[in-house]
């Protein structure tokens, strides 16, 4: 078996054969340290029968872990200066798939299914380019791919702000949009020091986990977002002046709304951060007919 890529020798190494340099824009941060890749793919319960996710396989840290506990790999890489460095680093491994592409623009499905139908649990690990972190997410849980769980490298404030719980300041619409598909918990924080370059920002790592049944059933997702999204567009406000303000013409609907607050026993001066995902499901079915 190799040496890992992610030390900080094999790394220094690897970009100096092939003289790579770091792109910010990309969101390139190495990871330099096996312990902490060990522990990431440990939190993703693999087996042989698992397809792991990856996006972003860089010079193949993460990836070659990945490897080592998956039946198969699928990584999609944009930076097209990465595909011949992981034909070399990843060489000695045979169930390793890397995509050339953009992963908001690749069609996740296709490429599963079209090589891969026979592996029945499919796990996203990722050390996440961060800025567009929360796109990617969004993208993969919204595809409705049969996704188990997904155990992915963030920005630590985000990852506070997934699994944010009602009443706290980091509570918002991206909790609900992905608590309402999957459990979130922050598994690890993740020093600087672990990353080539070091970013700026804090990171963590956190574990989704798809729930057997949703929270709550709702007529129509989509809206349930909007109406979450709407509830914090301003969140010194209550939920009522927000609905009002950002529901199409919720201004001349307020009785409306105030019946939907009503039947859902929600006190029309809270604030969106005290709701529950239960209490957003009630409130969207509620309003769905005056707005759908
Ligand atoms: N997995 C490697 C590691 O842990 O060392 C690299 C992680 S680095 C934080 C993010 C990687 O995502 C980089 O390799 C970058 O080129 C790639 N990337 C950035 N934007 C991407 C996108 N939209 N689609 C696919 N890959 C992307």
């Amino acid at each position: 078996m190799h040496k890992d890529i992610a030390t900080p020798v094999r790394t220094q190494e690897i970009l100096k054969k092939y003289g790579f340099s770091f792109k910010k824009s990309l969101g390139q941060n190495f990871l330099i340290d096996p312990n902490i890749l060990r522990n990431i793919v440990s939190y993703a319960d693999l087996t042989e029968d698992s397809v792991a996710i990856e996006v972003g396989p860089g010079i193949g840290a993460l990836t070659e872990h990945l490897a080592r506990s998956a039946g198969q790999v699928v990584s999609f890489e944009i930076d097209q200066r990465l595909l011949p460095v992981l034909e070399d680093t990843l060489s000695s491994y045979d169930n390793v798939k890397i995509v050339h592409s953009d992963i908001l623009k690749a069609d996740v499905a296709k490429e599963l299914n079209e090589e891969f139908a026979k592996f029945k649990d499919i796990m996203v690990v990722a050390n996440l380019p961060y800025y567009v972190t929360t796109p990617i997410l969004l993208k993969l849980l919204m595809e409705k791919l049969p996704i188990r769980g997904m155990v992915v490298m963030m920005q630590k404030e985000v990852a506070d702000r997934i699994s944010a719980r009602p009443g706290t300041k980091a509570y918002g619409s991206l909790s609900i949009a992905i608590q309402y598909y999957m459990k979130a918990e922050v598994v690890m924080t993740v020093p600087k020091t672990v990353f080539m370059p070091q970013p700026n920002v804090d990171s963590a790592v956190i574990r989704l986990t798809r729930h057997a049944e949703p929270p709550v059933h709702v007529i129509d997702e989509e809206f349930l977002f909007e109406v979450s999204r709407g509830s914090f567009a301003q969140r010194r406000k209550t939920i009522l002046n927000n609905l009002q303000s950002q529901l199409p013409d919720g201004k001349a609907k307020k009785e409306q709304i105030l019946a939907a607050l009503a039947t859902c026993s929600i006190d029309p001066t809270r604030r969106g951060e005290t709701l529950s995902i239960i209490e957003f499901g009630q409130l969207a079915d509620a309003l769905y007919p005056t707005f759908r």
